[in-house]
């Protein structure tokens, strides 16, 4: 039997968190692509909320969600923000924390998730390189174990959330490489506090979603305690997939998101514009991209809470570790193609005016473009599917 209603309590808090996107977040979004920050109040007001690292367990100050929940709130954020700052600031942390939460250890986490949940520190994941990013096989940052804890040593690249760690403090579940010779089944995960005279920080000019920072990082022989290891050594590999997994989903409800508001802007224009004598929204040319966007938006929204469902059904033992990776993959694969696919048909009915930056689809059609990378490439969600449906022999990669 189906149910596709949300619980009394999960509708509480998408009223709750509706309310404080209204009032504190839509009329300060568009405004973060000139200061490049979320502003202080807004990270405050997200942690008086219990909506940062929402995934942590009540015992550390956080709130305990499940991925459905998670779900929900990422929604209404990318409603609110057509920058996608501040959904992927939340994502980052929810999916993060999961893992932080499920294998960090206890002194760890009663250290690093009062400060997230109350949003002094920022939580990221660091596992891409210069030269290693669908093929983590290939990155080269190491870490050696010492008498106290690790020693890392190398550079990680395209990090998002790097500046908001080196201004507030905070660090970065890195994936890094223990025993090199055994390729994927030799990799750590850390926690790495980025606040380190031996850690120099870059970033880059982003296309989209200026109030969070993207950039790198070199580590300088840094050494980390035996604290903070994310699960076991050489077992990194693994643990990474599952943060992953959880943002996957919640990235395919963050675009879902951002093409219905986009379309709501839309039908708010075409309805009143008007072109050879009637309005816009009386053209088939534009009432048929409007309709098949919708059906789009709608079967991405479904597959997205799909996804986390299930995520949250693995969690109680009633779904398999390969069963999630594939959904959640699904989830992703046309997310940022079919959400860029409905804002730009959004941003072409509006003529030239969508072509200025007074136009703030054009905005969410930058944010849901990084999303065709960021959290795994498109090809790579493809990949994960055809391996599933076809099995391991026929991977064409080691
Ligand atoms: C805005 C943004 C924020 C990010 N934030 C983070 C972060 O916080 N932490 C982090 O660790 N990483 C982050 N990333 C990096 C992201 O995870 C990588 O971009 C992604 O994994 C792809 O790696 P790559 O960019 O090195 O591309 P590559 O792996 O070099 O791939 C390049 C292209 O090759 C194609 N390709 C690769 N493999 C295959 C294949 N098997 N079959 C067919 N085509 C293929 C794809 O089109 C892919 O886009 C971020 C990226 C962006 C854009």
């Amino acid at each position: 039997m189906l149910d596709y209603t949300f619980s009394e309590e999960q509708e509480m808090i998408r009223e709750s968190v509706r309310e404080f996107c209204e009032k504190k977040i839509a009329p300060i979004a568009i405004k973060m692509e000139e200061t490049k920050a979320i502003p202080r109040d807004v990270v405050k007001g997200m942690a008086e909320l219990g909506i940062l690292a929402p995934t942590a367990d009540p015992k550390y100050g956080g709130a305990g969600f499940d991925a459905v929940t998670c779900g929900i709130i990422a929604e209404e954020l990318s409603r609110a923000d057509p920058t996608g700052s501040i959904p992927v600031f939340y994502l980052v942390q929810a999916s993060w924390a999961y893992v932080l939460n499920k294998y960090g250890t206890e002194e760890a986490k009663k250290e690093i998730f009062p400060k997230v949940c109350s949003g002094e520190w920022f939580l990221g994941i660091a596992t891409t390189e210069s030269d290693a990013g669908s093929d983590l096989a290939g990155m080269r940052t190491t870490l050696t174990p010492t008498a106290n804890g690790y020693m890392v040593n190398g550079e990680k690249m395209y990090i998002s959330g790097v500046r908001e760690v080196e201004k507030y403090g905070g660090g970065h579940l890195t994936l890094v490489k223990q025993t090199p010779e055994a390729g994927t089944r030799g990799m750590t995960m850390v926690f790495l506090p980025l606040q380190n005279k031996k850690i120099t920080i870059t970033s880059f000019d982003d296309l989209g979603r200026e109030g969070i920072s993207t950039g790198g990082f070199t580590v300088d022989h840094v050494e980390v305690p035996k604290k903070y290891l994310i699960g076991e050594e050489n077992k990194g590999f693994y643990i990474v997939h599952e943060g992953y997994e959880f943002a996957r989903g919640l990235i395919a409800a963050i675009c879902a998101s951002a093409g219905l508001k986009s379309l709501e802007n839309g039908m708010k224009y075409i309805k009143q514009r008007k072109c050879f004598g009637q309005p816009l929204g009386k053209f088939e040319g534009v009432q048929f991209p409007l309709a098949e966007n919708y059906v789009k938006m709608t079967m991405l929204r479904d597959l997205a809470f799909k996804a986390l469902w299930t995520r949250d059904q693995e969690d109680k033992g009633k779904a398999k570790r390969f069963e999630t990776s594939k959904i959640v993959a699904m989830s992703k694969l046309f997310a940022s193609e079919w959400a860029c696919k409905a804002i730009d048909d959004v941003m072409q009915w509006q003529g030239a005016f969508a072509y200025t930056r007074e136009c703030v689809d054009q905005a969410a059609y930058r944010a849901v473009r990084s999303f065709a990378w960021a959290e795994g490439a498109k090809e790579i969600m493809r990949v994960i599917v055809a391996r599933e449906l076809l099995g391991k022999d026929f991977i064409t990669y080691k």
